[in-house]
């Protein structure tokens, strides 16, 4: 282990660092020059090979692939690898899609570091709602039809038990991350909580990237659209009004092939 003279061992520093939806350029300036000069970076699944393929010859790479169904390790796994490789003292980039803090366990890396004396520095990205509202054109908000919008966890502990009444309707726009495997049940209860069957929704699968598909609908065919078009993680559900304005986007790419 190396040493200085005065402060002993010397503790490298964990940079949880967001990689954004997928499309290379959505990095930020921060987390692409952290890349480009990483040494070590521990990264999900859900990172794209193309901003891997930006760190430098002779980079360790460490996946922690995570999947709902396959766990190839643990998260205290995970808290432990960080923080015995920074004690040892290597920087580490730990690297996840969209942003470390939106459904990115990045609360739970960050304390362990913490506790451990390890330091620690948050890299935000682009979560995966944004990248998919601009990609898809839909606004989040929109003076005329939405002027709140949530993020929610589908797929989490106790669905069931999850409070979601009065974070959709009328005025207001709710994204759900992790939510194909549950759209039935997440639609049972939307529906429970009074909002209208017909209420538009977009499903966003692989925003940003070049097989991203935008499927809309409404509310009650929500279930319907996940399994007919065999729609994959990672996708996003958008319910609100929002989900049914003019493709923002659309009109953008035909604008750039113009140029
Ligand atoms: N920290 C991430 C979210 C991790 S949870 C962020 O801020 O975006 C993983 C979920 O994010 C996926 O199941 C999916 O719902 C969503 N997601 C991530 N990347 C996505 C993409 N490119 N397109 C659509 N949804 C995506």
């Amino acid at each position: 282990m190396m040493t200085t003279p005065s402060s002993g061992p010397v503790v490298g520093t964990v940079h949880l660092v967001g990689a954004g939806p997928g499309d290379p350029d959505l990095l930020t300036l921060r987390a692409a020059r952290l890349i480009m000069h990483a040494r070590l970076i521990v990264h999900d699944g859900l990172v794209d090979p193309a901003i891997l393929a930006l760190a430098p010859a002779g980079a360790r790479f460490v996946s922690v692939a995570k999947s709902r169904s396959r766990h190839t390790m643990p998260q205290d796994a995970i808290n432990d690898l960080l923080v015995r490789e920074a004690l040892a003292g290597n920087d580490v980039v730990r690297l996840k899609g969209g942003d470390p803090f939106v459904f990115g366990r990045g609360g739970e890396e960050a304390e362990a570091c913490r506790a451990a004396g390890v330091p620690v520095a948050v890299v935000p990205g682009i979560s995966a709602a944004m990248g998919a509202a601009a990609a898809a054109g839909i606004a989040l908000t929109h003076r005329d039809a939405a002027s709140t919008v949530s993020f929610v966890a589908g797929q989490c502990k106790g669905l069931a038990e999850q409070n979601w009444a009065g974070l959709a309707g009328k005025g207001r726009t709710l994204v759900i991350y992790m939510g194909l495997a549950t759209a039935g049940a997440i639609t049972e209860k939307l529906i429970g909580d009074g909002l209208s069957p017909d209420m538009p929704v977009a499903v966003i699968e692989n925003a940003t990237r070049p097989d991203m598909r935008v499927l809309r609908g409404v509310l009650a065919g929500l279930d319907r659209i996940v399994s007919t078009h065999r729609v994959k993680s990672p996708a996003l559900i958008i319910i609100g009004e929002v989900a049914a304005r003019e493709d923002a986007g659309r009109i953008a790419k035909i604008a750039e092939c113009a140029l």
